[in-house]
């Protein structure tokens, strides 16, 4: 595995393999890899010639210095990790070469997906990871890209960055990886107690008995048992439940059989943000 630091390096690296029309899959992450990273780096390897991992904790997206502090950074696994995966280059670059003291923020139209959920949770978060991906598409410019459904909205966003500067990398939506008990693996989970993430698995069973309740009750009744159950729960404070089209995020008062649904949630436990995400069907 290579590993650069420096983005015009990699990008020249990145332009010989085009010459050679090799397909170039990108798997964009912010370290502390886990088994949902590694499926993402399955899967690229399987679609693409080339496959380049990048690892950047980006200070932009954080809204709470604290939460930046805190973001795991084990580099040293990471490395291994990403060795034995199999991929082809590690992008590792520091902070002043994505962000140098000419950067200026340029203008983003996140077209209201940052005054929804995650956008009202965290202000600032999607213009930060917006900033990012425009500053690693720039130098990369993937075929292909690899994204997480666990970050959902995220994905959302970054389509719309991509359309917003013309880039025209394919986005690929890949399948959340689970622990066990159904906990959606994430690299804050770190931060858990063996017990605590031994009892997270509530998450995901909310999502599925949402998933049984909508076919039988209004939704809003549906979300309002869900919430209900959960805030029982010893270190739980639900941020945000909610049902909602999948292009749009805009919520929904009632589905059908033609509905594109997700519920989407956002729980503290514990101190830790625990995201997850159900295609209702
Ligand atoms: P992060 O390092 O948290 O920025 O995540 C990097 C990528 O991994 C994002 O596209 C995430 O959506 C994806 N990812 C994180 N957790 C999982 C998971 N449990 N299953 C699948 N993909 C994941």
């Amino acid at each position: 595995m290579i590993v650069l630091k420096s983005p015009i390096e990699i990008n020249k690296r990145l332009n010989s393999f085009r010459e050679r029309k090799n397909t170039i899959g990108f798997v964009p992450t912010m370290g502390a890899l886990h088994k949902g990273h590694l499926s993402l780096i399955k899967r690229c390897k399987s679609e693409n010639d080339i496959t380049v991992c990048s690892i950047f904790v980006n200070p932009k997206q954080f809204n709470e210095a604290k939460d930046l502090d805190l973001y795991p950074r084990p580099i040293e696994k990471d490395i291994i990790l990403l060795e034995q995966a199999g991929v082809d280059i590690l992008f590792l670059p520091g902070n002043e070469s994505i962000y140098p003291a000419s950067y200026s923020q340029p203008f983003l139209n996140l077209n209201g997906l940052d005054n929804v959920m995650e956008g009202l949770a965290r202000p600032g978060h999607f213009s930060g990871v917006a900033m990012v991906i425009e500053r690693l598409f720039y130098y990369i410019n993937p075929s292909k890209a690899y994204f997480g459904q666990k970050d959902y909205q995220q994905i959302l966003v970054i389509q719309q960055i991509l359309t917003q500067f013309s880039l025209d990398s394919e986005l690929v939506i890949c399948e959340i990886i689970r622990e066990t008990n159904g906990l959606a693996m994430s690299s804050r989970n770190s931060r858990l107690t063996d017990e605590q993430l031994k009892n997270a698995g509530f998450l995901y069973e909310s999502l599925l008995q949402l998933n049984m309740d909508v076919r039988t009750l209004p939704l809003s009744l549906a979300i309002q048992n869900a919430k209900k159950s959960m805030s029982h729960r010893e270190g739980v404070k639900i941020e945000y439940l909610e049902i909602a089209d999948r292009k749009t995020l805009n919520a929904l008062e009632t589905i059908d059989q033609n509905s594109e649904a997700i519920a989407l949630i956002a729980v503290n436990y514990f101190g830790v943000r625990l995201l997850d995400n159900l295609f209702l069907s």
